[in-house]
């Protein structure tokens, strides 16, 4: 007896009562507006998630990508050729040590130096650093003797100063040219 109720009669009663409801609400104009403006919102979203990616529109996509990629190629070419004299200075002797660096441009921070690498400045060799309980200092793995002469806070170059001083040099224009 409850599965009677359960599946014939409170359907039947639902739908009698619903199609009651629904015809009292469309003989309202602002239910029967309501309900097409429900309806169309309904519509559009079943729509957009059922919407096929057609392959053209992928390989159109694809191809956007690739002439982006290569319009801001051409503008970064165009950029190397217009940089300032000073960005070939890339290397040189700040106070006994050889540098090499590198510049990036950021427009929060304008020119910043990058990949500072200390070189023996006798013979060219990329200098080694060690961290000690002292502090950090940096030999030349290839004159031993000499390096124990660095071995002092006093030869240590702070790569911080070299990047200030590169700066300075740039700014006051006293660095050197090719
Ligand atoms: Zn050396």
């Amino acid at each position: 007896m409850k599965a009677l109720a359960l599946y014939i009669i409170l359907p039947v009663a639902t739908s009698v009562v619903g199609s009651f409801v629904y015809d009292g609400i469309k003989g309202v104009a602002v239910f029967s507006t309501l309900s097409s403006v429900l309806y169309w919102l309904w519509s559009t979203f079943v729509s957009i998630l059922t919407l096929e990616i057609k392959l053209w529109i992928v390989f159109a996509g694809l191809l956007f990508l690739r002439i982006l990629q290569k319009m801001r190629k051409a503008l970064d070419e165009r950029d190397i050729r217009n940089r300032p004299e000073w960005s070939k200075y890339t290397s040189g002797v700040l106070r006994k040590w050889l540098w090499t660096w590198r510049y990036n441009f950021q427009a929060t921070q304008g020119i910043v130096i990058e990949n500072l690498v200390p070189y023996c400045p006798h013979c060219a060799c990329q200098l080694q650093a060690y961290n000690t309980l002292q502090g950090r200092y940096y030999r030349c793995p290839n004159h031993p003797l000499e390096a124990r002469e660095q071995e002092t806070f006093a030869e240590y170059e702070d790569p911080e100063e070299i990047r200030k001083l590169i700066l300075h040099r740039i700014a006051s224009g006293s660095y050197p040219r090719e």
